[in-house]
């Protein structure tokens, strides 16, 4: 169904996947949670802390795999796996998304549930990090099979879950619908309605003014801060974007109206490319008509992998891990990357790329608009007292760009790249909390 259907571009991620298989003789392959671990020890050796605190860093705290029965609209009974991952609680209660796909495993879920702790930290936002996911491909089940699955899991997940414990919130195949489905059955269940459950709910229901684009809006703070410090004008700058859902289409169209030229977009069927900018209304209109971005009249198809490769300024990778890796890391020719989606470049790529100079401002920073923003719509449930959209906006930028300055800042005086800086000053800011609190017993 189309309502879920979002930024997955599942066809690019195994090419990734299975590029860096191939490669005899390189380094552990590549996975999620490898790339997470690894950019843990690194930062952990630049912290100079002890073993043990890295164990516990690297683990989570808390895992959870349910079955998920569905009984299809034809009868019959299909099962899923879902899990919830919660990796740290030292500041605050997790907080994390609910993916639907259909390859998410508990190493992935336990991978994006890590950076979702350091995306907290580093964004001072009173959170731990957590992660859901069910191995399900939404577009495959009717709007009822989605509710009755989504039902079921928060059923099964529902003594871990609470607005002080864990509060999930969308991701890739997940949406407001989603949410009110998980609102409504923790609040039947709780007996009164609970709307800091979840955060990305419909704004009937409680949800923030500004949720629905406000990843896409930080995307783009950082995008334009970013191009500045790299000495290139915004207004006279090349972009493209792998990724046309809740992250990249909005990602693309706050771009244009920032004056930047979004020259290429992508989607899991393909991308298109119109060397003087594409149209991204008329691009958003034909994707709803059509369910795909190929096919579109204002522009010429390109091939999805191609995207990466472009020349322009600016990439936005805003789709799935692991798409810039040791394969692809050498042609890529932007000037400067803004992660959009979470962990879409490898260890490996991350080396290359800085060799090459390339900037490349790294998830936990670059797409933390979209928690930012969950906290302001968790903070306003909680006092039942809603913001204007202005208010709101003002304030993730204000949070967006005091991260970048810091991260810059850290990275530049001693020398890091600014995902290494950024994870550093997460991690010390977890490690800080942890010891304060002390070890229990
Ligand atoms: N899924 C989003 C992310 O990866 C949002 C998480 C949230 O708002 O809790 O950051």
């Amino acid at each position: 169904m189309s309502t879920v259907i979002d930024n997955a571009v599942a066809p690019h991620a195994a090419h990734a996947a299975s590029l860096r298989q191939a490669q005899d003789g390189a380094a552990p392959v590549s996975t999620p949670l490898a790339d997470a671990r690894s950019q843990l020890a690194e930062a952990i050796g630049l912290l100079g802390f002890s073993e043990g605190t890295h164990q516990m860093l690297a683990t989570p705290r808390r895992e959870l795999t349910v079955a998920v029965p569905l009984r299809r609209d034809s009868g019959e009974t299909v099962l899923f796996t879902g899990y919830r991952v919660q990796h740290n609680f030292s500041r605050g209660p997790a907080k994390g998304g609910l993916r639907y796909a259909p390859n998410v495993d508990i190493d992935e879920v336990r991978a994006l549930a890590m950076w979702m702790t350091w995306k907290c930290a580093l964004l001072d936002v009173p959170y731990g990090g957590a992660k859901g996911g069910i191995a399900i491909d939404p577009r495959e089940h009717s709007k009822a099979e989605l509710e009755r699955v989504t039902r079921r899991y928060t059923s099964e997940i529902l003594p871990i879950i609470g607005p002080e414990r864990d509060i999930p919130a969308p991701d890739i195949g997940t949406d407001e619908q989603t949410m009110a489905w998980i609102m409504d059955t923790y609040s039947v269940n709780s007996g009164y309605t609970v709307p800091g459950i979840v955060t990305g709910k419909p704004i009937a229901l409680g949800g923030s003014q500004g949720r629905a684009s406000a990843t896409s809006r930080g995307v783009t703070h950082i995008a334009l801060a970013a191009l500045r410090h790299a000495g290139i004008t915004p207004s006279q700058a090349t972009a493209a974007v792998q990724g046309f859902g809740k992250v990249g289409a909005d990602a693309a169209r706050f771009l244009t109206e920032s004056g930047v030229t979004v020259q290429a977009v992508s989607d899991q069927y393909g991308a298109v490319f119109n060397a003087a900018g594409l149209d991204i209304e008329a691009l958003a209109a034909h994707v709803r008509e059509t369910g795909a971005v190929i096919g579109f009249s204002g522009a010429e198809a390109l091939d999805g992998a191609a995207l990466l490769e472009l020349e322009v300024d600016l990439l936005v990778p805003a789709a799935v891990e692991g798409v810039l890796h040791e394969g692809n890391a050498a042609r890529v020719q932007a000037k400067v990357i803004v992660e959009g989606a979470n962990g879409p470049t490898t260890p490996a790529a991350d080396g290359i790329m800085r060799e090459r100079g390339i900037l490349v401002v790294p998830d936990i920073l670059a797409n933390a608009g979209g928690v930012i923003v969950s906290y302001f719509e968790w903070v306003q449930a909680n006092q039942a007292y809603w913001w204007r959209v202005d208010e709101v906006e003002a304030r993730l930028e204000e949070r967006m760009l005091s991260a970048w300055q810091h991260v810059l800042g850290y990275a530049t005086s001693r020398g890091l790249s600014l995902r290494t800086a950024a994870t550093a000053l997460a991690v010390e800011r977890v490690a800080e909390a942890h010891k304060l609190r002390g070890l229990y017993p």
